[in-house]
């Protein structure tokens, strides 16, 4: 580790807003500035006196750093990071716990397993290992591998989401999935499938280049609280800030309009905007749209229907507020779209974003900077998780599973110097259960759980040979899934379940069980070093910050090597550093160009973290300076390992080489009737000629390099680059090196121009491989408005989708017939609290959040709770179809008269009932809550899987005083002291 990496300080540093760890105990707070302080038995020194090291926060994507304080290998404290150029050294409320977080004593601390309903601590951590490997061999054996669900995590980092899905692949089974099914997969699909990735295409900073900003299903000034200053710096540039939720949001209180609409209908909201931009102002982008986007006609038609008062019919959004909201997008000279899991959530959620990414086209302002789409994701890795693909339907770098893909990343695992193993495509398919399930998409996260349940149970056919015996959960939040209930009985059926965390997670303690349970202590990230990708495809790297993790927990990566090892295949798992795993994705990784951002010049960033702009990302430097170019984090694509990285997607006003690209030929040259796929030819400032639309260059995603540098150029990303070669001549020179391509393909390509591999092809406005080829509106499955059902009907039913089957229309017609809106007549919809991240494990156990943020909660309208004669504070029951939650009101006028909010960060109450005594005793978590997803409804969107969280329907009733639940005594202490009763 070089100097600057850690940097040994002995001074007093002038800005102290950091924690230190000292011997207080109880409740406290952020005091005059101070943060809070955890109990600890070292003591608080006031002074600085340990080592700084860089890392990066582990909560929300955006990737904000700071420096953690080591002091005799432990952390100790925390200090800012004053030139990360994205935070430039602001923090959240959980940025600033993450050195409670890592020091919390409510961790994980041993090797656990449940014998007679009691945790037993393992003698060692090779026991522990053991275990854990013969009960998966002999499931193995007697069930077949399909017969395990693997659930990944968004929280770690890129290297160990990768090894997390080559562990599943090597153990035969694509039951493997990670958060990002149920938080942005629909973003993922409607993204790709509308211009050829599914990322953010502008950065963070970047949002504050728009004129207008439409935030839509998204609260930052909660979910990603350092984007906000982005957000507000729009409107200091004269821009207007637009958010439109069916609550009225923090985000919404800092917004120039505030628009409300009725959860769920974001289609018909979208597509009234677009009708009124297009039929009414013909304020879209003509030109725009005949030169780089395919099928605007078919999109076109399609929004005709939606004139504005049955659009208000159908959102409850008045034709004045439509109306404004479109004229503002339409005024504006860029306009971007936010989002987040309000807008993913649905059963319809592919076509939500996709509306999204119409509306941004018709405008005309995609592919630039100010402009463009920007889905804010959760974790602080979860655009990582979901690039290395913890995910049941595709291999590592969305290259799916069919036999190339799987001839691709067997070559790679052959080739790579970083471990000693050797395979083929032959080998790895006898590892499978036969050939088709090698090719076949998983069981979801959002869904495994009927694969859990007996026949007599499952709602569903199951199309596997053998229902789940074993559920492996890696960093994952149970709660985070919609039919608790349903996940609840799966994790008492099955036979085990291993649960690996930083905090003892909800999988372990959910069910009621009294053995086949064994929970892993795994390192908080803070403690691990690794890189990390963050929201707007920048990865960065986190350095190493203590010898060891706290107490007897493992690094996650070393757990899966060991695993791996006693699975009997470690020959492909012996890295001896981490960074050989970067090395090894670097040189398979080259769908998404996630192939330059190597360790080295990952560390030398954040080395010199100091000549990187704010503005715009990119390192302020003399030509000559190693960095010359670079933006921060490489945002991929990044090529090779002289490529910059993409700060802006399908930015076709800059050279590929410095960071150009255009939107990707992904579904080849032409459509069936012959229509181009092609982008029209145009001639940019950079170039002096005129640049065709030209495809993908042969071979660009499978051809490798020598392993031992896979950052190098291959010939086709070397040819696309280049101002001499076309894609002809990149299928010729591959051809005569023996690689399978026919020239004769592509003669007519014979354009020497700098191109990105991908080619430079069209949006597409309509695609047909999905159920919709455009966003048609469809009601919620539980519907207050029946009478819209038959008109806009949920998705018929679809047999083996990720091995079961769905019903959405089913679902909707039957609740219907039961009347469901009579017995339920308020919308329920969910998000996020600013004080805690994902299922809570941690957050809720770290005394920083966990005492700011006590209580869960449904948000109430004052008329509401008037009827009820309830205040914030007294507890009430939210009940929904599937489930009942016993939860405290809270009284407040960001939510309708119709619509109930919850926050999904909770667990430890289970339907009313404190669970708490089946935590392990020193590691219950600070504060606890019932579940928001006990209540969640049954939808799933029908090309990912993505779970409907956000449209469901409930009733609030007042609970007895018998039924109020005993909170932990510190709960309750935190609780008088954020809403002293007399203030009530
Ligand atoms: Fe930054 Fe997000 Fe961490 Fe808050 S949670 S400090 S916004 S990365």
């Amino acid at each position: 580790m070089s100097d600057t990496d850690r940097q040994s300080s002995t001074a007093k540093l002038s800005r102290r807003d950091a924690l230190k760890i000292s011997g207080v105990t109880g409740l406290a707070g952020v005091i005059g500035g101070r943060a809070l302080v955890e109990s600890r038995s070292a003591e608080d020194t006031g002074e600085q006196n340990g080592e700084l090291v860089k890392t990066i926060c582990n909560h929300c994507a955006v990737g904000c750093g700071l420096k953690v304080e080591v002091a005799d290998g432990q952390i100790v404290g925390q200090e800012s990071w004053d030139n990360h150029p994205i935070n430039e050294g602001g923090l959240c409320a959980k940025g600033s716990a993450t050195a409670q977080s890592a020091q919390s004593p409510n961790r994980l601390k041993e090797p656990l397993y449940l014998e007679d309903g009691n945790w037993m601590q393992y003698d060692d951590w090779g026991d522990a290992i053991s275990e854990v490997a013969q009960e998966l061999d002999r499931i193995r054996d007697e069930y077949g591998p399909d017969s395990t669900m693997w659930m990944g995590s968004a929280k770690v980092n890129n290297e160990e989401a990768y090894l997390f899905r080559k562990l599943a692949a090597f153990y035969g089974t694509n039951n493997v999935d990670h958060q990002a099914r149920i938080c942005h997969s629909t973003t993922v699909a409607g993204l790709a499938n509308t211009w050829g990735f599914g990322a953010q295409t502008q950065t963070v900073p970047d949002v504050k280049n728009a004129d207008a900003n439409l935030i839509i299903g998204h609260n930052p000034a909660e979910s990603h609280p350092v984007a906000m200053r982005y957000i507000q710096e729009t409107r200091q540039n004269g821009g207007e800030v637009i958010v439109a939720e069916p609550r009225r949001t923090k985000t919404a209180a800092h917004a120039d309009e505030y628009v409300r609409f009725r959860p769920g209908t974001d289609i018909a909201f979208i597509n009234g905007l677009l009708h009124h931009i297009v039929f009414n102002l013909n304020a879209h982008d003509e030109e725009f749209l005949s030169e780089r986007v395919y099928d605007w006609e078919t999109a076109k038609s399609n929004i005709e229907d939606y004139d504005l008062e049955t659009v208000s019919d159908i959102t409850g959004t008045s034709v004045s507020d439509l109306e404004a909201t479109a004229e503002a997008l339409a005024d504006a000279e860029t306009s971007t779209i936010e989002w987040s899991m309000g807008s993913t959530q649905h059963s319809n959620g592919t076509q939500n974003i996709r509306s999204y990414a119409i509306l941004n086209l018709a405008l005309g302002h995609s592919a630039q900077s100010g402009g463009g789409l920007n889905p804010f994701r959760g974790h602080s890795n979860v655009q990582g998780a979901t690039d290395l693909c913890i995910l049941s339907h595709s291999l590592p770098g969305y290259y799916g599973l069919d036999e190339d893909a799987w001839r691709h990343w067997t070559n790679v695992w052959n080739e790579t110097p970083s471990t000693s193993g050797s395979i083929t495509y032959s080998e790895m398919r006898e590892r499978f259960y036969n050939e088709e399930f090698m090719h076949k998409e998983g069981l979801t996260v959002s869904r495994w759980y009927e694969g859990a349940l007996d026949d007599d149970t499952r709602k569903s056919d199951l199309h596997q040979p053998e229902q789940v015996r074993a559920v492996v959960v890696w960093g994952h939040s149970m709660e985070s899934l919609s039919e608790l209930k349903r996940v609840k009985q799966a994790l008492e059926n099955v036979e085990l379940v291993v649960v690996v965390d930083p905090f003892p997670a909800s999988a372990g303690v959910l069910g009621e069980r009294e053995d086949g349970v064994i929970m892993l202590p795994a390192s908080t990230q803070v403690e691990t070093p690794g890189s990390v990708t963050n929201t707007n495809r920048s990865v960065q790297w986190r350095f190493e910050t203590v010898p060891e993790p706290a107490h007897n927990a493992r690094h996650d990566w070393q757990i899966m090597v060991d695993l791996a090892d006693e699975l009997g295949f470690g020959e492909h798992f012996d890295y001896e550093e981490i960074e050989d795993v970067t090395r090894e994705y670097n040189l398979g990784m080259r769908t998404i160009g996630q192939i330059g951002q190597t360790p080295a010049r990952l560390k030398r960033q954040a080395e010199q973290s100091e000549v990187f702009s704010s503005e715009d990302l990119q390192a302020d430097v003399p030509d000559d300076h190693e960095l010359a170019g670079e933006y921060w984090g490489l945002p991929w694509p990044c090529w090779h390992e002289d490529h910059p990285g993409t700060p802006i997607l399908y930015d076709d006003s800059k050279h590929p080489k410095d960071g150009g690209l255009d939107f990707r030929a992904r579904w080849g040259v032409e459509d069936g009737d012959g229509t181009t796929l092609l982008r029209d030819s145009y001639e940019p400032s950079w170039w002096n000629e005129e640049i065709f639309g030209v495809p993908q260059y042969p071979n660009w995603h499978t051809v490798l390099p020598d392993g031992d540098n896979p950052a190098a150029k291959t010939i086709p990303i070397e040819y696309a680059e280049s101002e001499q070669h076309s894609p002809y001549e990149t299928a010729v020179e591959l051809a005569e090196q023996g690689y399978d391509v026919d020239p004769g393909e592509y003669e007519e390509y014979d354009h020497s121009q700098p191109d990105p591999p991908t080619g430079r092809g069209r949006a597409r406005a309509t695609t047909p491989n999905l159920h919709d080829e455009v966003p048609v509106y469809r009601e919620p499955i539980e519907t207050p408005r029946p009478d819209l059902a038959e008109e806009y009907p949920s998705q018929d039913e679809i047999t083996d989708h990720f091995r079961l089957d769905l019903d959405n229309r089913g679902n909707q017609q039957q609740f219907i017939e039961e009347e469901i809106d009579e017995s339920y007549p308020l919308a329920l919809t969910t998000g996020r609290q600013v004080e805690h991240q994902g299922g809570g494990a941690t957050t809720r156990s770290t005394l920083g959040t966990a005492s700011r943020a006590p209580m869960m909660y449904a948000e109430v309208n004052p008329t509401v709770a008037n009827d009820l004669g309830v205040d914030t504070g007294d507890w009430v029951w939210v009940r929904t179809d599937p489930g009942s939650m016993l939860v405290q009101v809270k009284v407040t006028e960001r939510v309708g008269e119709g619509t109930v909010f919850m926050p999904f960060h909770w667990s430890g109450l289970f339907e009313g009932k404190n669970i708490t005594d089946r935590y392990p005793d020193d590691a219950q978590p600070r504060v606890v809550g019932d579940s928001a997803n006990i209540g969640t409804s049954v939808g799933y969107d029908v090309e990912t899987c993505m779970q409907a969280t956000k449209a469901t329907l409930c009733s609030v009733d007042v609970a007895d005083d018998d039924e109020v639940p005993d909170l932990p005594e510190e709960q309750q202490q935190y609780q008088e002291y954020r809403y002293p009763r007399n203030e009530r």
